[in-house]
């Protein structure tokens, strides 16, 4: 068994200007669509590497979902410039790419498929190091061995998985999150919340991941509302909790919720449904579909935030805090209230069922499930039935 973590986290109102302290030559610095840039950290981060003495060059435009493409002229970008620091700010989709881009800087003869297998890279740090400031707050892939890179010919997402894409350094400075608009708040914050239950309850759980997740929690319940109302100290707690999160569910992997927002979030032509929000939604009916192998766990959970009663009652009263947080974060109860057509939802969701069963994530789910089970417990979450089986 092993667990991970980058070597550093910097936190803090500023952190950034650690950067002043880095020791190298040359760094590159991968970023999305030109937020970070117009808030000016970009210009904060290349001042303070010029005060290190190391020289700067941008890599820009990582879109959303970042495709294969762009990684791999992220890559030969790096092997052009021979940075020793790769440096990434933004939300998860910067992050990732770089991280992708870093193993074909240091391997350029291997392909996606040399490395899709989960824990199959080879070892990295040859020439370069990785730094992640995230702008965000819930991916937390500034202290997570994952990326997600999409295929676009293929029409297929690679789940990369490795301790050698854990950044070395993480800089989770919440002047960045301040940014960000009211509803990716929302989606962020619940997407941190159900990183960190299911890590609790997750089959690979641990007493080094547990206090991590139920920290993450309790931060979760006491910041996100006020986070998303707006309040400052409430945002930048929110950046810490989720990072917390991040390091539970790193090293103790997620579950079936995940696995259902993975295979939903892009099938339906009727909208594509953000991952938090995706999260949010299927977090309740999947707490009532695992509570039969996890329930002393889930109580664990609910204790916690401060529910009291037997197991079965403090269960029911978590989900209950569940449902009144996304109501109050303008998160829908249903995929049908969320917009999803119910005709091509019947059509598909058979086949999403059986995919979502394959999914990375349902491996490490407290309770197993069959594609006919997955197939019930989508249509409890499309038209709000109660979990029964
Ligand atoms: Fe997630």
């Amino acid at each position: 068994m092993r667990f991970t973590l980058p070597r550093d986290i910097y936190y803090g109102s500023g952190a950034i200007e650690q950067l002043k302290n880095l020791k190298g030559k040359r760094a590159i610095i991968v970023l999305g669509g030109g937020s970070m840039k117009k808030f000016g950290f970009v210009d904060k981060v290349i001042e303070y590497l010029k005060e290190a003495g190391i020289e700067t060059r941008l890599f820009e435009n990582v879109e959303p979902d970042p495709s294969v493409e762009t990684v791999m002229k992220g890559a030969a970008a790096m092997r052009e410039f021979e940075p020793d620091w790769i440096i990434s700010i933004g939300g998860g989709s910067p992050i990732d790419a770089a991280k992708a881009m870093w193993v074909f800087y240091e391997y350029p003869d291997l392909t996606f498929e040399d490395i899709v297998q989960p824990f199959s890279m080879p070892t990295l740090r040859n020439k370069a190091r990785f730094i992640a400031i995230p702008s965000t707050s819930g991916t937390a892939t500034e202290v997570t061995a994952f990326s997600v890179i999409t295929d676009n010919e293929k029409g297929v997402k690679y789940p990369l998985a490795d301790y050698n894409i854990t950044p070395d350094i993480a800089i989770v400075d919440p002047d960045l999150a301040q940014t960000m608009p009211k509803q990716l708040v929302a989606h962020t914050g619940m997407d941190a919340l159900t990183h960190a239950i299911e890590a609790y309850v997750s089959t690979a759980n641990s007493p080094f991941t547990d206090p991590l997740a139920i920290k993450a929690i309790q931060m979760i319940f006491e910041h996100l509302l006020n986070s998303y109302e707006g309040d400052k100290n409430a945002r930048e707690q929110m950046h810490y909790a989720q990072c917390l999160a991040g390091m539970a569910f790193t090293n103790a992997l997620l579950g079936i919720v995940h696995s259902m927002a993975h295979k939903t979030g892009a099938a339906f032509s009727t909208g594509h449904i953000p991952h938090g929000c995706a999260n949010a939604i299927y977090l309740p009916y999947v707490i009532k579909f695992n509570k039969k192998c996890a329930m002393k766990r889930y109580a664990d959970i609910a204790r916690s935030i401060g529910i009291d009663g037997s197991d079965e009652e403090c269960v029911k009263v978590l989900c209950e805090k569940i449902d009144e947080l996304n109501k109050k974060l303008g998160i829908p109860k249903t995929l049908k209230e969320f917009g999803i057509n119910e005709q091509e939802f019947k059509e598909k969701v058979s086949n999403i069922a059986k995919l979502a069963v394959g999914d990375a994530c349902t491996g490490s789910n407290p309770r197993p499930i069959t594609p006919e089970e997955m197939e019930r417990l989508l249509t409890c979450a499309y038209y709000g039935y109660e979990v029964d089986f």
